[in-house]
Formats: structure tokens, C-alpha cells, sequence
């Protein structure tokens, strides 16, 4: 056998770890939750790989998880027959956090317990979370169609220890050794009850041991039947998203985000649905609370898990759902797809396209819904995921009005940075006779609120929508209308007020166009080359004059992008 080796954990462990003891401590029976369904994904991962190669199995297929307790020697074990570890698995999975930007990340956490445990959060709770009630954890572990087992044994300090063991089963065995107050995770119905309460919807049968009740004679003779000792289920062991809707709680919604998105808060909103005729598959799609720290990120995998018949196949299966909804979590599951489907073949797949398209259509109902139901956790919503919704219209031409219908503006009808106002309120207060949604991209909020193309409409009280994130301009030249109103940027050429303007200002404005017109010319002169053109306008009321735009040509902000981007 090899000989044991020491190995630190690194940088970002510790600290997540420091991190969530102290945050989740008020909770900890959590840990419970997060250890049985590390075991669902290990058997999930089993089976996957048995489907092309069943000797995986090595004559044991019943996949479960077994929760069972030592109280002489303060221990809780979680055993299954998953998938495994080999040592490699176990220093990369048991000693890093493996996400790109990570460490990035914690460089900027502010040293503020309760806001960084919160920002934490979205990286999910994990094994590590073992630690909230253990103060040593040891790991034993052997790979399907691997010899060799591995011992990981940790304080949750600094660092652990690894080195080879024989093992005869396949799995993983996880034991906690207790902290000293920690006695009640020794306690059958403790067990029982947590795992009842977070992780009833796992699919495979969650067991603890039911030791043996002799046969034995009631008070008036009869004869009492007795039960052999046996591992018994205790949770309903069928996957969630295959019962029926009306048979399950929020709650269990609710703690199944937790298992497939990994993560530590619970959703917005979700949607589940059955779809049957000439694809049929079920859809469970979640709409996460906060925005994973590496959204940005273009190595970040996205995505939904993908299940065949109920088997699983991967995670973050992209191919179902268009890159601007990329927030979405959860799993889909085909009754169509082939059990063999790789990324390859699901990439230029009509099943797929049909499967995408419905579940594009169900997020956007789904959000449309909850915009015009519950305005709050909408702007939730909004604050967190709108920029990556812009790119909607450049995306899905074929979805741009619905997409629409989903953004938010700041506008001058407030004047306030946050983007609450919808196109539909906009469309409401229109002036009579405004035929035209207007708006301005500046490069600040503030910016686009002092623009002085905005001194006409805020005097003739029309309102103006006020742009200023990166991706604005870019979404807006996808965006031409909505609802058959046409968008208007006010920077824009020659501004048509049309109707909104009466017969007596148009007058008075020839007028004092003519006045002025040796002074337009002046101006040509001066500026000569540097101008395409100096015109006359009446947009103005304050400023005496503004830089505009002609039609066709790049918006100044655009110039500006291009000339970051190097062009
Ligand atoms: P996550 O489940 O979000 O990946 P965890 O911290 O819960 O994060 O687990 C980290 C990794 O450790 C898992 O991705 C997996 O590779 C490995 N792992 C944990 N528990 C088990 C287990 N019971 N069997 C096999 N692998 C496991
Ligand atoms: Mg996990």
C-alpha cells in the first residue's frame, strides 16, 4: 500500500469552509441533505456508465444510499455503491473547489461574515458542509472497475490525508466522528426525520438499519409475528419530477432545486410539465435567486441535466436552451432520445430542436408570469439576470416580441436608476397622437438622465426610456418594434415629433429657423470637415446645441464600442 500522504486544501476551501460553518450552523442539519444527494449523483453517474458497459455493476445494481450510526464511538456513516473515487478523483473533488474564477472570486469577498456566506451561496453547500457538525470526517472510497480504495480522512482545517486501503465494495462510505454536542444526529428519529424532510424525492431508496423484532405471544396467548433485521427505505424513492404535479409540496420543489442546481438558496419560481404527442419528454426548469458569480464566464457550463427514460445521461446538457437564458436550471427528461446520445448527436437533432423550443417558450411564459404576478420577485429577477435577457432579441429573432415584453427600463417618467418600467406601461402612457416608443443610450445612467436630447420631451412631457448598460445598443439595433410601435432613439437625425407637434409651433419654429440661418452657416464654415452637417432644430430647450447622429450612420455609443473592441 501506498504510503499516506498529507496534501493542504486550497486557499479557497479554507475559507469556504470557515464561511459556512459559521453561516450555517443555525441549519446544520443540512449537511444531511447535501451528503445523500452526493450519493443520488454517484449512482446517477453508475448507471450512465453500466448502460455501455454493465460489468460496472460487478453483480450489484441495486443502487441506494445507507444512513447507519455508531454511538459507542460517536460516528454517523453514509455508505453507497455509486460510482466512487480513485485517488485522483478524490484530491481534485475532496481538496479544491473545481470552477473557473473561483479563486478570483474569493479574492473579492469583503471579510464581512454575513455578506460573504451570502455572495457563498451560489457555489452550493457540498461535502465540505460535513464539517458543520464533524471535527474529523473520514472518506472511504473504490472506483466501479478500479482495484484499488482510498482513504481521505480531515480535521477540516488546514488539511487531509490520503492514502490506499483495501476495499471489498464498491462506493462510497462517508463517517463523521461528531462534535462533541452533536448527539442528536446518533438518533434514529432524528435521521429519519431529516431525510423525510429534504431528501424524499431522491431516487434511490434512501436505508437504515430495522434490527430484527422476535416473534413473540400477546398478552391473551396470541401469536405475534416478528420481522428479520433488514434495511429498510424510508424515503418514497421515485424521481420528483415523474409524479404528478398536484402530489407535490412547494417544499419539495423547493429542496429538489437544491439537489439538481446545487445550490444553497431556493428558487424564484419554477415550472413543471409533461408534454405528450409527437415529442414527449418532462420538463422541470427552475429559475435561480441570484446570478452565479461566473455568468460572464464563457468557459462556465450551463445547461440542463439530461435524462433518458429516466436514466441519467449529463449534466449541463446546453443544446436545450438558447445561450440567453442561460440562468436556467434543472433537468429534462426524453422519452425519445436515444440512451447512447452524446453531445455530438444532440447537437444537430430534431428531437432537440423540438425539446428547445418548447422549453424556451415555457421559460418565457414562465417569466411573463411571474412579471404580472409577483412585480417584486420580478425585479429580483430583473436586477439579476436582465442583462443577459437583452441578448434575447439578437438571439431568437423568432421570439423578439415576447422577449420584449420581459424587459425592464428606467424612464423619465421617475427619473430613478432602477429598470422597472415594461414596454406595455410605457405604451399606456403614451401621449395621444406619439406613435413612437423613444428612447436614449448613453454610458451612464446619469448621462442618459441629463442628455439634452431630452430637453423637448420632458417639456412636452413625453417619455423617454433611459438606457445605459453595455449591451443596450447592441440589443437595440435588433429591437425595431414592439407591439407595432417603432422605436425611436432621440439622438437620432432629424427628430419627427410628428403629430405631437401643433400647427402654430411648426410656424413659429420656420421663423425663427429662418432668423438663424446666418449663423448655421457660420458655423459650417468654422467647423468645416470636422461635421457632416450643422442644422436647425427645435429638440432643444436649453442647450444651444447638441451632437446628433445622422440615420444610417454608427450611434456615438457604438463608435465608442467599436473603438474599444479595436476597430
Ligand atoms: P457538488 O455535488 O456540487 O459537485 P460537493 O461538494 O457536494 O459538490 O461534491 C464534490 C464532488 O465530490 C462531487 O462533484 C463528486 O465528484 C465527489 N463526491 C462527493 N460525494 C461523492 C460520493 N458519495 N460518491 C462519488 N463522488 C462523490
Ligand atoms: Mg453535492
Amino acid at each position: 500500500a501506498a504510503e499516506k500522504q498529507t496534501l493542504g486544501f486550497q486557499t479557497e476551501v479554507k475559507q469556504l469552509l470557515n464561511l459556512m460553518i459559521h453561516s450555517l450552523y443555525s441549519n446544520k442539519e443540512i449537511f444531511l441533505r447535501e451528503l445523500v444527494s452526493n450519493s443520488s449523483d454517484a449512482a446517477d453517474k453508475l448507471r450512465f456508465l453500466a448502460l455501455s458497459n454493465t460489468e460496472l455493476y460487478d453483480g450489484d445494481a441495486n443502487l441506494r444510499v445507507r444512513i447507519s450510526t455508531d454511538k459507542d464511538a460517536k460516528t454517523l456513516t453514509i455508505s453507497d455503491n455509486g460510482i466512487g473515487m480513485n485517488r485522483e478523483d478524490v484530491i481534485s473533488a475532496l481538496g479544491t473547489i473545481a470552477k473557473s474564477g473561483t479563486a478570483e472570486f474569493f479574492k473579492n469577498l469583503t471579510g464581512d461574515q454575513a455578506k460573504d456566506s451570502k455572495l457563498i451561496g451560489q457555489f452550493g453547500v457540498g461535502f465540505y458542509s460535513a464539517f458543520i457538525v464533524a471535527d474529523k470526517v473520514t472518506v472511504r472510497t473504490r472506483k466501479a472497475g478500479e482495484a484499488q480504495g482510498v482513504e481521505w480522512e480531515s480535521h477540516g482545517e488546514g488539511e487531509f490525508t490520503i492514502a490506499d486501503i483495501e476495499k471489498a465494495d464498491r462506493g462510497t462510505e462517508i463517517t463523521l466522528h461528531l462534535r462533541d454536542d452533536e448527539n442528536e444526529f446518533l438518533d434514529e428519529y432524528r435521521l429519519r426525520g431529516i431525510v423525510t424532510k429534504y431528501s424524499d424525492h431522491i431516487s434511490i431508496p434512501v436505508e437504515m438499519f430495522k434490527p430484527e423484532v422476535p416473534a413473540s405471544e400477546g398478552e391473551d396467548g396470541e401469536k405475534i409475528e416478528g420481522t428479520p433485521a433488514e434495511w429498510e427505505a424510508i424515503n418514497k424513492a421515485t424521481a420528483l419530477w415523474t409524479r404528478d404535479k398536484s402530489d407535490i409540496s412547494e417544499e419539495e420543489y423547493k429542496e429538489f432545486y437544491k439537489h439538481v442546481g446545487h445550490d444553497w438558496e431556493e428558487p424564484l419560481t419554477w415550472a413543471h410539465n409533461k408534454v405528450e404527442g409527437k415529442t414527449e419528454y418532462t420538463s422541470l426548469l427552475y429559475v435561480p435567486k441570484r446570478a452565479p458569480f461566473d455568468m460572464w464566464n464563457r468557459e462556465r457550463r450551463s445547461g440542463l441535466k439530461l435524462y433518458v427514460q429516466r436514466v441519467f445521461i449529463m449534466d449541463d446538457a446546453e443544446q436545450f436552451m438558447p445561450s440567453y437564458l442561460r440562468f436556467v436550471k434543472g433537468l429534462l427528461d426524453s422519452n425519445d432520445l436515444p440512451l447512447n446520445v452524446s453531445r455530438e448527436i444532440l447537437q444537430d437533432n430534431k428531437i432537440t430542436q423540438a425539446i428547445r423550443k418548447g422549453c424556451t417558450s415555457r421559460v418565457l411564459k414562465m417569466l411573463d408570469r411571474l412579471g404580472k404576478n409577483d412585480v417584486e420577485n420580478y425585479q429580483t429577477f430583473w436586477n439579476e439576470f436582465g442583462q443577459v435577457l437583452k441578448e434575447g432579441p439578437a438571439e431568437d429573432s423568432a421570439h423578439k416580441e415576447d422577449i420584449a415584453k420581459l424587459l425592464r427600463f428606467a424612464s423619465t417618467h421617475s427619473d430613478e436608476k432602477t429598470q422597472n418600467v415594461s414596454l406595455e406601461q410605457y405604451i399606456e402612457r403614451m401621449k395621444e397622437g406619439q406613435d413612437k416608443i423613444y428612447y436614449v443610450v448613453a454610458d451612464s445612467f446619469e448621462a442618459a438622465k441629463n442628455s439634452p436630447h431630452l430637453e423637448i420631451f420632458r417639456k412636452k412631457g413625453i417619455e423617454v426610456l433611459l438606457m445605459s448598460d453595455r449591451v443596450d445598443e447592441w440589443m437595440m439595433s435588433y429591437l425595431t418594434e414592439f407591439s407595432e410601435k417603432q422605436f425611436q432613439s432621440v439622438t437620432r437625425g432629424d427628430l419627427d415629433l410628428g403629430n405631437l407637434d401643433d400647427e402654430e409651433t411648426k410656424k413659429a419654429q420656420e421663423e425663427t429657423e429662418k432668423e438663424v440661418s446666418g449663423l448655421v452657416e457660420r458655423m459650417k464654415t468654422v467647423l468645416g470637415e470636422k461635421v457632416k452637417e450643422v442644422r436647425f432644430t427645435h429638440r432643444l430647450t436649453d442647450s444651444p446645441a447638441c451632437v446628433v447622429t445622422d440615420d444610417h450612420d454608427m450611434s456615438s455609443q457604438m463608435q465608442k464600442l467599436m473603438a474599444s473592441i479595436g476597430q
